[in-house]
């Protein structure tokens, strides 16, 4: 269930129109420069799971 935890994150942490996350302030009412660090969380291991499938799939 992690890639959908990862692509939720990804929905609500949007840069908002102000350069700030929207998805922070929505959840939290924090102010966070996006991308904020569940966006770099999220796509940090999207990068490593996909990387992870080339891998797989070249052996
Ligand atoms: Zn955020």
């Amino acid at each position: 269930m992690r890639d959908d935890q990862e692509r939720a994150i990804l929905a609500v942490h949007v840069r908002g129109l102000d350069g700030m996350c929207a998805g922070c302030r929505a959840w939290w009412s924090r102010l966070a420069p996006y991308p904020c660090w569940q966006v770099e969380w999220a796509t940090s291991r999207q990068a490593r799971a996909s990387v992870a499938r080339f891998l797989g799939s070249v052996q």
